[in-house]
C-alpha cells in the first residue's frame, strides 16, 4: 500500500574544508497515499541531498535537523541499526543518480543482484526475488548472465529499477532516472515507472526536468538554492505557476509542435556557502524589486505555498 511522507523544517548542512554548505534549508512538504511527488530544480540545488536524507544515507560530514515522518514514524529519530534492519530497501529504496553507470563491470548482473540482497540482509528465496524483480521491469532471465557492458543503457536503467524494487519497498526515490538516456528510452522508463505506480508503489521523482515530473507526479516541489520555493499540486502549478523560477523552469521544457523559443535561464544560483539573505533568485529574477533583498514570505496557495514577494 502507498505511504504518506511529511518533511518538516528539514535542513542539511555539510561541513567541508572548514566551510559550511547549507544544501537543504528549512524544507517543508508532505504527500499522501495515492500521490507521487516530484522534486524539480537545477543541479546542485539540494535535490539529491534531500533524497539521501529521507534514505538516511547522508555522508558522515552532514548534519541534519528537522523532522521526516514516514507513515507517522520519525526517520531521524530511528536508530541507524533499526533503520537498516526494517526500513532501508525494505520500505524505502533509492535509485541513486547515475547508478546505471556505476554497475560493477567485472560482475554479472545476477551477482550484483545477489550483492544487494546480501547487503540488505534478505532472508527469503533469493532466486525467486531476483526473477520477480526483473520481470516486473520487463526484463527476462538471460539478462542475469550478462555483464553491464553487454546490455543497453535502457536495460541498465531497468536493472537499477529492479534493484530498487527487489525487497518490495513501498516508496522508491528515483534520482534523475531518465537523465543520459535518449528520448525514446526515457519515454519507456517513464511508462515503466507509471506502471509501477499504478501497481501501488509510491515514487519521489527527482529531476531537473519539470516536463518529466509532470507526467507522473500529483505533487511537486520546486527547489532553488536549497529551498523549496514553490510547492503544490502538479496540475495547479503547471497551469498557474507563481514563482518566477517555476515559470522559467516551465518555459525551458521543450514542447514538440510548438515554435515558442526556449528562453534559457541566465546566470547561476548563489553559492550554498553563506547564501545571501533575501530572495535567492534575486540576481536572476526578471521581476526583482527592492524588497526582494529581504527574505521573501511563505504565502499559502490553493494547494501549497510560494515563497515570493510578488504574491504577498
Ligand atoms: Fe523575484 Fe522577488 Fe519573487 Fe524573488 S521574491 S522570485 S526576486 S519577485
Ligand atoms: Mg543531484
Amino acid at each position: 500500500s502507498m505511504v504518506t511522507l511529511s518533511v518538516n523544517d528539514l535542513s542539511v548542512q555539510y561541513q567541508s574544508q572548514g566551510k559550511k554548505v547549507q544544501a537543504v534549508d528549512h524544507v517543508t512538504f508532505s504527500f499522501d497515499k495515492n500521490e507521487s511527488l516530484g522534486i524539480a530544480g537545477e543541479s546542485g540545488c539540494g535535490k539529491s541531498t534531500l533524497g539521501l536524507a529521507i534514505m538516511k544515507t547522508l555522508q558522515e560530514n552532514a548534519s541534519v535537523s528537522g523532522k521526516i515522518l514516514f507513515d507517522g514514524k520519525s526517520i531521524l529519530e530511528t536508530s541507524d541499526s533499526e533503520f537498516t534492519k526494517d526500513i532501508r530497501w525494505k520500505q524505502i529504496s533509492m535509485m541513486f543518480q547515475g547508478a546505471m553507470n556505476s554497475l560493477d563491470p567485472v560482475f554479472t548482473i545476477k551477482k550484483q543482484f545477489e550483492e544487494i540482497l546480501k547487503k540488505h540482509n534478505f532472508q527469503g528465496d533469493k532466486k525467486q526475488a531476483i526473477e520477480l524483480a526483473i520481470s516486473s521491469v520487463g526484463l527476462s532471465h538471460p539478462v542475469l548472465d550478462k555483464y553491464p557492458h553487454e546490455i543497453s543503457g535502457g536495460m541498465k536503467q531497468r536493472v537499477i529499477i529492479a534493484m530498487a524494487l527487489i525487497m518490495t519497498p513501498r516508496l522508491v526515490i528515483a534520482d534523475e532516472p531518465t537523465t543520459a538516456l535518449d528520448v525514446l528510452v526515457q519515454a519507456q522508463i517513464m511508462i515503466l515507472l507509471k506502471k509501477l505506480k499504478k501497481e501501488g508503489l509510491s515514487i519521489i521523482l527527482i529531476s531537473h526536468d519539470l516536463g518529466i515530473i509532470s507526467e507522473i507526479a500529483e505533487k511537486v516541489g520546486i527547489m532553488y538554492a536549497g529551498q523549496i520555493v514553490e510547492f503544490g499540486n502538479m496540475q495547479e502549478i503547471y497551469k498557474n505557476p507563481k514563482h518566477p523560477y517555476t515559470i522559467a523552469l516551465l518555459e525551458s521544457i521543450p514542447k514538440l509542435q510548438e515554435t515558442k523559443r526556449i528562453i534559457p535561464l541566465k546566470g547561476n544560483p548563489p553559492s550554498l556557502v553563506n547564501p545571501p539573505s533575501g530572495c535567492r533568485f534575486y540576481d536572476r529574477c526578471p521581476q526583482a524589486m527592492e524588497k526582494c533583498k529581504k527574505d521573501p514570505p511563505k504565502i499559502k496557495t490553493e494547494s501549497g505555498f510560494v515563497m515570493c514577494w510578488l504574491h504577498e
